[in-house]
């Protein structure tokens, strides 16, 4: 069974999608439906399955829907057609508390700011994630200590953001997202802020922990040696919709298109 289970999921901004929805089912273009109708079409009916345990890389050009397809995973917004499925459950028939218990127990999310708080040590900035996610005040030390020893922050937690790099704040905010041990881990352009070098340990890194942690990750990049290296499986996303999806080797050896065949050809 699909970890994840995405099918023909569309995102049309504005509050009367209908006439855009029309016009994608007559596969006409972004473009075309923005200028007649004024809408913007975030995600265009977007089918795919994201496998337990593999880490699925979600690519594409800045604007082709990659961060609305992310917050369209773990409902932050509300799709406009289609389904998702999470362990077989639909996202859309959650009421608020199922949905908040998906939160917490399933999906943790990691952004590209690194969205720490200034005034609070490393420890309590790990510790707010579990409260904000009603985690028992007596678990919360214990759990943020061990996220912070899984991303190698042993001894830093009496610190404060400022006191550290890029490369070790984005490790707090892993750490928070690992802290309550969820099975899918969504990254949204979670390393491209940072320095190449430093960007190139982190994915070392994730990969080494995913070797023992096993989680499933939907990992967005708009970089393709970032996808190529780290994902199991990248799918490829142009205005919206799918454009292909395969591993590292069928998209180097077999892109889809045009549009991908100038990603790869960018490849050293
Ligand atoms: P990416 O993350 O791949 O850069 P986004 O998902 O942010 O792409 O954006 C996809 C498209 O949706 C873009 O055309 C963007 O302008 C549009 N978009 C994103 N969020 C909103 C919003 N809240 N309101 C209107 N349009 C939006
Ligand atoms: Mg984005």
């Amino acid at each position: 069974m699909a970890k994840i289970e995405v099918r023909n999921l569309t995102k049309v901004f504005g509050k009367r999608p209908k006439p855009a929805l029309d016009m994608l089912k007559e596969q006409k273009s972004k473009d075309e439906i923005l200028s007649k109708t004024g809408l913007t079409v975030g995600v265009n009916r977007a089918t795919f399955d994201v496998h337990d345990g593999e880490v699925f890389v979600i690519m594409g050009l800045s604007g082709s829907g990659k961060s609305t397809l992310v917050r369209l995973l773990n409902r932050l917004i509300d799709p406009s057609d289609g389904q998702i499925q999470i362990d077989g459950d639909d996202l859309a028939k959650m009421n608020d508390t199922d949905l908040r218990e998906v939160r917490r127990k399933k999906m943790s999310m990691v952004f590209q700011q690194f969205g720490l708080f200034p005034f609070r040590t490393i420890l309590q900035n790990v510790e707010y994630g579990l409260e904000v996610q009603n985690i028992d005040k007596s678990d919360r030390r214990e759990k943020a200590m061990k996220a912070l020893s899984l991303v190698g922050l042993d001894g830093y937690e009496e610190q404060y953001p400022d006191q550290l790099s890029g490369g070790m704040q984005q490790r707090v905010g892993l750490a928070r997202a690992l802290a309550n041990d969820p099975t899918i881990l969504l990254m949204d352009e979670a390393f491209s802020a940072l320095d190449p070098l430093i960007r190139k340990d982190m994915q070392d890194e994730l990969l080494d922990l995913q070797a023992s942690m096993k989680k499933t990750i939907v990992f967005i990049t708009h970089d393709l040696d970032e996808a190529l290296r780290i994902g199991d499986r990248i799918m490829i996303m142009k205005d919206g919709g799918v454009v292909q999806i395969g591993t590292p080797e069928e998209i180097l050896i077999n892109p889809a298109d045009d549009y991908v065949r100038r990603f790869v050809e960018d490849v050293d």
